[in-house]
């Protein structure tokens, strides 16, 4: 049974590499119905918040990547929180120590430092040295007697180590590159190359996806995995890796978790939907086929293979984000479209929260107007606005000054007459009724008789289609508008 796992340490805010991360993961699972496991990896007590831990959370239920066993959920391998597990790392460690798969180090941090330096200036590795592998009882002895307290260090094999990344193909780390790591520190305290492997073996985890910055920890990882199964920690087979692609940000630089543009929370607010946003993070390093980019996560989870991910860094394009997701506006139904808009809206000042029932059906009616025209749910504001801005709406200041000028007053007024003389007050009479007292009556083009239209009552020389806008809006309001532009 296939078992993966999503295990982000709860430091700041979700970011769009890791996501991507959750999502492939997520998506293998899905593709061979096997799990998919969400573990917070928070042992980091000086860097972990309990902010951060529930935001890791939202994010997940946001984007509706359900996970089968962790927080929430639990699951046969509860609680799937690090810091709540301590005792199996300490049962672990001492386990390791006792079957000499890992021993004591005495070392001091100065003693360290100089030796390395040391070996630096004379060209060799830096790695530790393995000094305290083999210590005597007496040197034991006669550290403890100096109040020295131990590290555990891992005892890596004199062998270089190979493993088939699912991404990459072999890779193979020679054992020079090797060096024994420390797995607990001398308070007591379990690091990430301890807890991380272990947590996987105890959960089962089958296959391990993630960023490629950790693949130099991998070969340190695998060597731990199989003296868990020595010594009867764990068993079955070792868990397989595939290392995802960089994601890079402007520039082709690494988006680190500092960048702004890393951050989901900003996505969110922009308004891009999950489905948009997931699906441009599906490809960064994969694609469905030729020339299909647009696809749902239930069609990206029947074909996902992560053979066929692609070891190149991945750039992330903003353009590309929105037109994925306009093209996911344009597939929600209007009535959804209109919902998800509310927030966006309501957050703005826009729309009062509650929202007047009354203004949800002009919103409705008004979502076919703008569904063709927005990439995010955030232009719903400017383009919207206006319809619920009241009698009188903010002008633009430079649509203004280039469309209302004097000359536009006879326009308006031209206008104004018109529309008071409106039999019934719908678009194509609107329409007609413009075009007849301003293109015929006064001779002036299309462009130059409906803009200062557009602008007085909509207050920008961009706006949804103008006559429909107008019959929404209402014969009075457009009126009053009018009236309050004339220049
Ligand atoms: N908690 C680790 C991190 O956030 C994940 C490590 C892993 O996926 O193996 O970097």
């Amino acid at each position: 049974d296939v078992r993966v796992r999503y295990s982000p340490s709860p430091t700041g805010n979700p970011h769009v590499g890791v996501v991507r991360a959750a999502l492939y993961n997520w998506a293998f699972a899905r593709h061979f119905g096997g799990s998919f496991v969400f573990r917070i990896e928070d042992t980091d007590v000086s860097r972990d918040t309990e902010e951060s831990y529930e935001a890791m959370l939202d994010a997940m239920r946001w984007l509706g990547l359900t996970w089968d066993e962790g927080p929430d959920v639990g699951g046969p391998h509860t609680p799937y929180r690090q810091s709540l597990r301590h005792q199996h790392y300490a049962d672990t460690a001492q386990r390791l120590l006792e079957a000499g798969r890992a021993y004591h180090c005495y070392c001091t941090p100065e003693e360290l430092d100089e030796r390395r330096e040391a070996a630096r200036a004379a060209g060799k590795p830096s790695g530790y040295d393995g000094r305290c592998r083999t210590l005597t009882d007496e040197q034991v002895e006669a550290y403890r007697a100096e109040g020295r307290q131990p590290v555990l260090r891992m005892r890596m094999p004199d062998r270089p180590i190979t493993f088939t990344d699912l991404v990459r193909g072999e890779i193979s780390v020679d054992e020079n590159n090797l060096f024994d790591y420390v797995l607990v520190r001398a308070n007591g305290h379990p690091l990430y190359p301890l807890v991380n492997p272990v947590d996987d073996a105890l959960m089962g985890i089958t296959h391990v996806l993630r960023g490629e910055d950790l693949l130099s920890s991998t070969p340190r990882q695998l060597v731990l995995h199989e003296a868990l199964r020595d010594i009867g920690v764990a068993s079955g087979p070792l868990p397989r890796y595939g290392h995802l692609p960089l994601v890079t940000g402007d520039g082709n630089r690494k988006l680190s978790k500092r960048d702004p543009q890393s951050s989901l929370q900003l996505y969110r607010d922009r308004g891009f939907l999950p489905e948009g946003l997931l699906n441009y993070l599906a490809l960064l390093g994969w694609s469905i086929g030729e020339d299909r980019e647009v696809f749902s996560m239930a069609e990206m989870a029947e074909a996902f293979d992560v053979t066929r991910v692609n070891s190149n860094a991945a750039r992330f394009d903003l353009h590309k984000a929105e037109a994925i997701n306009g093209a996911w506006l344009r597939r929600l139904s209007v009535d959804d479209l209109a919902e998800r808009m509310v927030p966006h809206l309501q957050s703005a000042g826009v729309l009062a929260d509650p929202a007047p029932d009354a203004d949800l059906e002009l919103l409705k009616a008004a979502t076919p107007l703008v569904q063709e025209r927005m990439t995010v749910l955030d232009e719903s504001v400017g383009m919207l606005g206006f319809l619920f801005a009241g009698d009188t709406v903010e002008l633009d200041e430079d649509s203004v000054t280039k469309v209302l000028k004097p000359d536009a007053r006879p326009v308006l007024e031209a206008a104004r007459s018109a529309l008071a003389g409106v039999d019934a007050w719908q678009t194509e009479a609107i329409e007609a009724a413009l075009r007849a007292a301003l293109v015929d009556g006064l001779g002036i083009k299309p462009k130059h008789a409906f803009g200062p239209v557009r602008v007085a009552v909509t207050g920008r020389r961009v706006s949804p289609p103008l006559f429909e806008s107008l019959e929404l809006l209402g014969r009075e309001r457009t009126i009053a508008r009018i009236e309050a532009a004339l220049p």
